[in-house]
């Protein structure tokens, strides 16, 4: 389990090239197993409402399983937006025809607003994954637990226009009690992962293949990250990947609520 804090989360992305900007086509193929996520419209609303209430509760426990079944898996993508790597995962995924859960850091999704808003249009869900990336939560006090998921959540929904986050992922997975109730008032089911990919190790990208490839039969909820440095080689698995999952005869969901 990758607790991969401290390792440059404000350091700057010196890549020189932005990649393409994404845009909002909704050319994917993806039609069939979008907003089948049992109860819940995820209809992203296009009017700006307020953050924290109104989210009807979620369960509490952590959630692994696709809500587009048995032979499906979710693929989430964490720790952006970032200008650089974002449009660049947007763009493999629409190639593939593929949606995702983004978990977004709350400081980067309000210094990005307009990337928040390419994933929301593309059809991707939306995760809190905290203001600042703490992976030790789970030796925080509760008050600062509240503070870093809350604020994390109104700055997502701000930065996206109103469309909600539907998932909460503890950095590094450091979940506690308290974290997934109050996650799960908020209408944000806690949200786990069974393959790591390790890409924030950059091992290569024929090597974070091999990994989900060895690994996906054990879970369906598979963990990539699209910031906190070079992400070209996640970038370049996502190409491999995607299509070797398909060929597998796996489908594409996002995580069950
Ligand atoms: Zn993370």
């Amino acid at each position: 389990m990758a607790r991969h804090g401290g390792r440059g989360w404000y350091g700057r992305v010196v890549a020189a090239a932005v990649g393409v900007t994404a845009v909002a086509a909704a050319t994917s193929v993806w039609t069939a197993q979008a907003g089948q996520s049992g109860g819940g419209s995820a209809a992203p609303s296009t009017s700006a409402r307020p953050a924290a209430p109104e989210a009807a509760p979620v369960s509490e426990t952590i959630a692994h399983a696709s809500a587009a079944g048995a032979h499906a898996v979710n693929i989430t993508i964490d720790d952006g937006p970032d200008p650089v790597w974002t449009p660049q995962v947007l763009q493999v995924l629409r190639d593939n025809g593929v949606k995702a859960t983004f978990c977004m850091v709350g400081t980067q999704a309000e210094a990005h607003p307009d990337l928040v808003k390419q994933v929301v249009a593309a059809g991707h869900r939306l995760c809190d994954h905290t203001v600042s990336h703490d992976t030790t939560m789970d030796k925080k006090s509760q008050a600062y637990q509240s503070q870093q998921i809350v604020d994390a959540e109104r700055q997502i929904t701000k930065a996206s226009g109103g469309v909600r986050p539907m998932y909460y992922r503890a950095p590094g997975g450091a979940f506690t009690p308290y974290s997934r109730k109050l996650a799960a008032s908020h209408g944000m089911r806690p949200l786990g992962w069974n393959v790591d990919s390790k890409d924030f190790e950059r091992p290569g990208s024929a090597a974070i293949v091999a990994t989900v490839e060895r690994e996906v039969a054990g879970g369906p909820t598979i963990l990539f990250h699209d910031a906190g440095g070079d992400r070209s080689q996640t970038v370049e698995a996502l190409r491999t990947v995607l299509p070797w999952l398909k060929q597998q005869g796996y489908g594409f969901g996002f995580p069950v609520r």
